[in-house]
């Protein structure tokens, strides 16, 4: 992080990356994000710490995409991915950077999917790590963070109180501070999303991207993908819309963006069930709304009600049983081809960030469904036929 408390962000050579690089080269390669090495900022291979992270699959929903009025509905499903979210690329490229510049012990705040990641990552780079998380966090992120051999933190509090406890450790214990932006390669990891999708789009953009914004990382690295590309001439045209999906419990994004401001105000006493989504102060606010305002893009608050019963619809319909955060970005999809701003015919990728599985309790079953008779009943019907 720049002394001024400002995020600073990685710059390439990009003119360099055009003259010796073609999309044909990427075809011989590694099928993981490191496919992308040119645009990231590990020099050394030896240093690149991997379990096999990127390239999750760009999945057509024509069914779900038929319940919405929707021709061209894609979802890029980070469920398949190592821990489970899309966190493993943030950890992946930043603890490779932490560990080729020489960090022996990292130390970040953390909602739980982070934390899990950069944890278990931290293990695999053979370094040590500190993680401080709210203690309502999914309890399997905390389960993930105590196997990685992490010192684990829990605070009776938010994301926001976890921070000013990592940032104290870090002046007291001279720790590498690896929180949301305070060092500038998580968002490398991340931005391979918008690489990826792109190069699975044969370089062809789509008109919009719909994402579930916390810190708003994600967004903004995909942002700067695309822009990078465009730079190398590997895409052309206009920026698909960016729009941040945010919970009608924690939405300070959108409120910025309904009072076309350039930054948020802390959102208090925030809460949703969607947790990787619960941040009421983005210190990359201003990024995320910058990336909105030039892509004409916009914010949209989706209450958990909503989120839950369309978990259960993409399920259903799809067969993939998503996260809430994603299945808020579908829920925004919905209500936004409702209200016309996405137009039937558009190419739409939704971001699905992370497995529903890592989330067991979000899903109430109905109880009827669990009722002994009927159970039998139905495994009788099976044998009689
Ligand atoms: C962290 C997280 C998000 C939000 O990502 P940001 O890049 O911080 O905006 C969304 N979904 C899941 C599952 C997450 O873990």
């Amino acid at each position: 992080m720049c002394t001024c408390g400002a995020p600073l962000l990685v710059n390439y050579d990009l003119e360099g990356v055009k003259k010796n690089l073609s999309p044909e080269d990427l075809k011989e390669r590694t099928n993981t994000l490191w496919r992308y090495h040119e645009l990231l900022p590990v020099e050394d291979e030896d240093n690149m710490v991997s379990l096999g992270e990127g390239m999750t699959p760009l999945v057509s929903l024509p069914q779900l995409g038929k319940d919405m009025s929707m021709k061209n509905l894609l979802m890029k499903d980070e469920g398949l991915i190592p821990t489970g979210t899309f966190k493993a690329r943030g950890a992946a490229v930043g603890v490779s950077k932490a560990k080729e510049v020489g960090v022996k012990e990292l130390a970040m705040p953390t909602n739980g999917n982070a934390g899990a990641a950069w944890a278990l990552y931290a293990s695999r780079a053979g370094l040590q790590s500190t993680v401080v998380m709210p203690d309502d966090a999914p309890k399997i992120t905390r389960n993930e963070v105590a196997s990685s051999g992490a010192n684990l933190y829990l605070v009776n509090g938010l994301i926001s109180d976890a921070g000013k406890i990592v940032g104290k450790a870090v002046k007291d214990h001279d720790l590498y501070d690896a929180s949301t932006l305070k060092e500038p390669y998580r968002i490398e990891g991340k931005k391979t999303m918008g690489l990826e999708i792109a190069e699975q789009l044969n370089w062809k953009m789509p008109d919009v991207i719909l994402y579930p914004t916390g810190g708003g990382v994600g967004l903004i690295g995909i942002y700067k993908a695309l822009n990078e590309l465009k730079e190398i001439g590997w895409v052309v045209g206009k920026l698909p819309r960016l729009v941040a999906v945010q919970a009608t419990g924690c939405a300070p994004i959108v409120k910025a963006w309904e009072e076309g401001k350039s930054d948020s105000e802390f959102w208090n006493e925030s809460e949703t069930l969607a947790f990787g989504i619960n941040v009421p102060k983005a210190l990359g606010d201003f990024l995320v709304l910058d990336a909105i305002y030039k892509t004409d893009g916009c914010a949209i608050a989706i209450d958990d009600e909503s989120m839950v019963q369309e978990q259960e619809k993409v399920a259903r319909l799809e067969g993939s049983f998503v996260c809430p955060e994603g299945a808020a970005a579908f829920v925004a999809t919905r209500r936004l081809r409702e209200q016309g701003w996405i137009q039937e015919e558009e190419t739409v990728v939704v971001l699905n960030t992370g497995a529903g599985i890592k989330y067991p309790d979000t899903v109430q079953v109905n109880p009827e469904m669990l009722e002994k008779d009927d159970v039998i009943r139905r495994v009788e019907n099976v044998i009689n036929k």
